[in-house]
C-alpha cells in the first residue's frame, strides 16, 4: 500500500466565488491516490471545510460566499 503525501498531492482549483465584498471563495480537488478529495476555503475569513463530495463542497462554498462579507486579504508589500 502506497503512502500519499497529503501535502504535496496534486491539486487543482474548480470553482471560484467571490464573497459579498470580492474575496475569493475556492474550491480545490486534491487527487489522493485512487480517491479525490475536496475542500472549499474563504481566502476573506480563511474559514476552511473538508469534504468527499464535490456536490457538497460546491454548496457550502457557495453559501459561504453569499453570507460572507470579510475584506480581500491586503497584498503584501515589498
Ligand atoms: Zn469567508
Amino acid at each position: 500500500m502506497s503512502h500519499i503525501d497529503k501535502d504535496n498531492a496534486p491539486s487543482l482549483t474548480l470553482i471560484r466565488f467571490a464573497n459579498l465584498l470580492g474575496a475569493l471563495v475556492i474550491v480545490i480537488a486534491t487527487e489522493e491516490g485512487h480517491r479525490t478529495s475536496y475542500r472549499w476555503h474563504c481566502t476573506g475569513c480563511l474559514t476552511e471545510r473538508l469534504g468527499r463530495e464535490l456536490r457538497v463542497n460546491r454548496e457550502e462554498a457557495n453559501t459561504h460566499a453569499g453570507t460572507c462579507r470579510a475584506l480581500p486579504q491586503p497584498e503584501p508589500t515589498t
